[in-house]
């Protein structure tokens, strides 16, 4: 039986920002970065905003600065008008999740996102993603993050919910392998499509295992 659905956010309700858009190329170019190198130096320290030990903004600037740019801080409205405008949220996904919280049903819905607390809050301002869930598993707010044991261990004992009581989506595949290894059950979507079919399985097999007990 399925007790809690642990939903990621990039790459199910929104899209990847750093991996799939140009922001971090117009931010190397607004700074006189080289891209790569930012790219390079931000998948080593991305950890740091992830578990909420520093704010993005700063991570940002030092990885600029270590990719060739020369600046004490980055300009946040600057920045945050950029992320913004590179956002995608996938509204079939955001439908189908409204939805599913409509209906009354009895599913914990939890977030369970890498994120750093200001994209989570920045995005929250204008899409109000936040309010679709009963528990924030973001990674800033658990401090620690996917695919670490401690994260699921994290998520699922905010969510009261034993491992194999547990759907998790999630388009990263490292991800879905972390999960089914700590005993929750997963699936790995990718797209727009993919967590509005992943709910009508899940509705299907639920209205099944319903009837079984009628
Ligand atoms: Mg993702």
């Amino acid at each position: 039986m399925t007790r809690a659905l642990l939903v990621d956010a990039g790459g199910v309700l929104f899209n990847n920002v750093t991996e799939e858009t140009d922001f971090l190329l117009l931010l190397a170019r607004k700074h006189g970065a080289d891209p790569d190198e930012l790219r390079r130096h931000l998948d080593q320290r991305d950890r740091a905003y992830e578990i909420g030990r520093r704010h993005v903004h700063e991570v940002l600037a030092d990885c600029l600065n270590a990719a060739g740019a020369n600046l004490v801080s980055v300009e946040r409205d600057w920045t945050d008008a950029l992320y913004l405008d590179s956002v995608r949220a996938y509204d079939a996904a955001f439908t189908a999740l409204r939805l599913l919280r409509e209906s009354g049903t009895d599913l914990v819905l939890a977030l369970a996102n890498n994120e750093a607390e200001h994209w989570d809050d920045l995005k929250n301002a204008h899409y109000g993603h936040l309010k679709l869930f009963d528990v924030i598993g973001s990674s800033w707010r658990l401090g620690t993050e996917k695919p670490r044991p401690e994260y699921f261990r994290r998520l699922l004992a905010a969510c009261d919910c034993p491992p194999g009581d547990a759907l998790f989506i999630d388009d990263n595949p490292e991800n879905v392998d972390a999960a089914r290894r700590y005993g929750v059950r997963a699936l790995h979507i990718t797209g727009p499509s993919g967590l509005p079919a992943a709910l009508s399985l899940l509705d299907r097999d639920r209205d099944q295992g319903r009837a079984a007990c009628e």
